[in-house]
């Protein structure tokens, strides 16, 4: 995907008229590449009709930088699409809100329930669980597993059937105890499918939940509009999660369900752990649809520092093969140290904002350690994309030399597979060259 959007934006920005036929073209393109990316044909349609009343061609022939309008037209249309304009009830801290998650088995719905109490009680909230999953074996175990894990208060029975009964009685519980946000966990199961919304429904009218959360796996294709639908009609779905974003899958099913619902995305989910769960944020979110980094600024700011960068040619070449080795992370320590241009680049790109900034005591503190440490590494491990290259023995030996904690060298070893994901999104990513900076 994101090789075809970048081909039809280096096609139109290679053309030197903009025109109809070339726009058509672009959308044409751009048009296959959502659907590949599980958005649904009638709101790709939508959004086509859209840019053509935008994009006015006789403003692109009044000189003005043709490529430019066209991108902020997509990238725009394709964030408006994700805010239904409302916002989501949003719990409030201290007062006692019963929030219900629907969703398929296999969604994530469990997991997520967990990421969810686990973010809020980090804050500070009382979070708790209760599962009305009666229906798969071992729901309740999986619930009491990570509930335990991050030391939440849960509800269930192996005994018990009726899930409205334990919802009930659960949610009754959690009240007396002041938590301020008890948690539904359902059932998914896949056949039956109309007993399993009759049992949301039900669900939903014993809890009288504040908000219903709809769980949605990001690779679940063309179903997503269908699927959200359902569960809208039997509880009243008003926030949307977005699971699996660490895989292949863009998540364009999204849109279906914001479109379906009317209710907007709140959170996505990006790995199995209980802290991969990351408030939603649409741009990331569109940049990564399109199959790139940050869209809406990226492309101006490469225009911006690619001559400075031009001293670096072999560096360039690296970030378009998507090579990432603790040699280029420490590089690129010394560049955010310098705020240099790199740090300019890899801040605008998705998960970047979880980087070390350059620009506070701490994080430079934080930077500092960490080259100190790679500063006892060998030239084969600085050189190496092979993690498991660096053993147990390695680490110690690391450690030792630099006078840092094993834990410490564990932490930065972390850092540079966070940093190496974020790094592989930059693949293939055409550098332009200055010539083709002029605007068209
Ligand atoms: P449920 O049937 O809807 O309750 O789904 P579960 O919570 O049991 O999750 C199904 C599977 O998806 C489990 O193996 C989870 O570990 C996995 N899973 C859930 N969320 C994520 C995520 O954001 N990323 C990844 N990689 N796996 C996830
Ligand atoms: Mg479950």
């Amino acid at each position: 995907l994101g090789g075809s959007i970048s081909r039809a934006l280096q096609q139109m920005s290679n053309a030197t008229v903009i025109d109809e036929k070339v726009l058509n073209e672009c959308l044409n393109e751009i048009t296959r590449a959502l659907l590949q990316s599980d958005v649904q044909f009638k709101l790709v349609r939508d959004m086509q009709t859209n840019i053509k009343k935008i994009v006015n061609l006789d403003d692109l022939a009044a000189g003005h930088n043709k490529r430019k309008i066209i991108q902020h037209a997509i990238f725009n249309e394709l964030c408006k699409m994700l805010d239904p304009g409302k916002p989501s009830f949003t719990p409030k801290k201290g007062k006692p809100s019963v929030v219900m998650f629907v969703g398929l088995q296999g969604s994530g719905k469990t997991t997520t329930c967990t990421k969810y109490a686990y973010y809020h009680q980090k804050k500070g909230w009382k979070p708790a669980l209760v599962c009305a999953d009666t229906f798969r074996a071992g729901a309740f175990d999986q619930l009491k597993q990570n509930a335990t894990k991050a030391k939440i208060p849960f509800y269930g029975s192996y005994m018990e059937s009726d899930p409205v009964k334990i919802a009930v009685e659960g949610v009754e519980t959690f009240k007396k105890e002041n938590c301020d946000l008890i948690i539904v966990d359902t059932s998914g199961r896949h056949k039956q499918e109309a007993a399993l919304f009759e049992e949301m429904r039900q669900v939903a009218e014993a809890t009288k939940p504040d908000l219903v959360i709809f769980v949605m796996d990001s690779s679940i294709g063309q179903a997503a509009f269908d699927q959200a639908q359902a569960f809208k009609q039997s509880a009243a779905v008003g926030a949307v999660i977005v699971t699996k974003m660490d895989g292949h899958a863009k998540g364009g099913g999204a849109l279906s369900a914001v479109a379906a619902t009317k209710s907007p995305v709140i959170f996505i989910g990006t790995g199995e752990h209980m802290d991969e769960f990351e408030v939603f944020d649409v741009k990331p979110f569109v940049s990564r649809l399109l199959g790139m980094g940050d869209w809406s600024g990226f492309m101006d700011k490469i225009q911006e520092v690619v001559p400075k960068l031009d001293n670096q040619p072999e560096l360039l070449q690296k970030l378009s093969e998507g090579t990432f080795t603790l040699r280029i992370m420490y590089e690129q320590f010394q560049n955010l140290l310098q705020m240099g241009p790199l740090s300019q680049l890899t801040s605008m790109l998705p998960g970047a904002d979880l980087m070390p900034k350059g620009n506070d005591k701490e994080s430079q503190a934080k930077i500092k350690r960490y080259m100190t440490m790679m500063d006892s590494m060998t030239n084969e491990e600085l050189d190496s994309t092979n993690t498991k290259l660096i053993t147990e023995s390695r680490i110690v030996r690391i450690a030792r030399g630099s006078g840092r904690l094993v834990r410490e060298v564990m932490e930065m070893l972390e850092e540079y597979k966070r940093l190496t994901k974020i790094w592989s999104k930059m693949k293939g990513l055409k550098i332009p060259k200055k010539t083709d900076m002029s605007p068209l």
